[in-house]
């Protein structure tokens, strides 16, 4: 049986792992496919990692891989379907049939693009409406996108694809902006970036052939476009918890900085948790503290268990 089973390999699960790993607890990473460490691997700049004044989220991300392994943190890829909590332990049911037992779960599944739900958007995704700039941009170079959303996401995918493209529509639909004011300066000293606020996306259009061809905004407004970049902020993954963890109306789980949540002996780390910041920083930070704390928890658990056999 493991001492600690990390579900998710994001910096909070990477962070959460040299944790455990190092303690010597017998600790496993669960992760549904490895193609870069979560979300990270989006970005293409990050700028604001202590100790790293610029990289690329992927390198970042490679940088946190290497320090696990090199450590000797182990992975094993599966898709958790469930879980269940005997008297004394954890069961965690993977989409293969398979069972794995452990005494802690640290559960660091993050979140995913949240999602317009207009017409064309699902039937248009990987012909046009795209969710990452930095993987598709380059696709889309020298034609007219249009980026949705008004938070930090959104803000970088349109300077980004600036450099890219002809031209960007930023496209809000309240008109002040909740990502960080030093970006929104740079994207009105930028020419070929122009804001439309207030303004909801209510259709994209296009065709298998072309591709996406058009947005529709409210106000009865239509602009030609070769993309849509949706950057509408997260949903955490959390179906699979619903009545066994408490979650918060969003789906986020409920836990404190040290990851503590509702039931005994599974915590929470990274952007799955409640919190006010959602940052590589904090994502980081919260694996350690959640793996500090499972590692209590397992501690005081050997101890119960070598009284109780005495
Ligand atoms: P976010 O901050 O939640 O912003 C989502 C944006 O999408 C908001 O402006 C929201 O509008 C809009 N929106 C939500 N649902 C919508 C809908 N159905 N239709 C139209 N618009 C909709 O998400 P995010 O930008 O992905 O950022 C997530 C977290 O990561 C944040 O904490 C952010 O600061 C952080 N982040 C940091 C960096 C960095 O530091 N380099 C880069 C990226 C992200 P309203 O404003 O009206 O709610």
């Amino acid at each position: 049986m493991l001492d600690i089973a990390i579900i998710g390999s994001g910096p909070a699960g990477m962070s959460a792992a040299i944790y455990g790993t190092r303690t010597g607890l017998n600790t496993l990473v669960i992760e549904q496919i490895y193609h870069g460490t979560g979300q990270l691997s989006e970005s293409s700049h990050i700028a604001n990692y202590l100790g790293i004044p610029e990289i690329s989220g992927y390198e970042l991300g490679e940088k946190f891989r290497t320090h696990a392994a090199q450590l000797g943190v182990k992975f094993q890829e599966g898709k958790v379907i469930g879980m269940e909590q005997t008297k004394e332990h954890w069961i965690i049911h993977l989409k293969n049939d398979t069972q794995i037992e452990s005494k802690a779960i640290v559960f660091a599944t993050g979140a995913s693009h949240r999602h317009l739900n207009i017409p064309g958007e699902e039937e248009l995704t990987g012909k046009g409406v795209s969710y990452c700039a930095t993987c598709d941009g380059a696709f889309y170079k020298d034609k007219d996108v249009a980026v949705i959303g008004g938070g930090n996401t959104a803000l970088g995918d349109a300077l980004y694809l600036s450099n890219l493209c002809h031209k960007v529509y930023l496209i809000h639909r309240r008109d002040s902006f909740r990502g960080n004011p030093e970006s929104l300066t740079k994207i009105h000293q930028k020419s070929n970036i122009e804001i439309i606020t207030p303004a909801q996306p209510t259709e994209i259009i296009g065709d298998d052939a072309s591709g996406v061809t058009a947005i529709k905004l409210s106000a009865d407004r239509t602009l030609a476009v070769s993309s849509v970049f949706v950057a509408v902020g997260m949903q955490p993954s959390t179906t699979m918890l619903e009545g066994i963890i408490s979650l918060d109306k969003a789906g986020y789980i409920i836990a404190d900085e040290s990851g503590t949540t509702s039931a005994a002996g599974f915590f929470a780390a990274g952007d799955v948790r409640t919190k006010q910041n959602r940052q590589i920083v904090t994502a980081v930070a919260d694996g350690a503290n959640a793996a500090i704390s499972a590692e209590k928890y397992v501690a005081q658990k050997n101890k119960n268990l070598d009284c109780s056999q005495k």
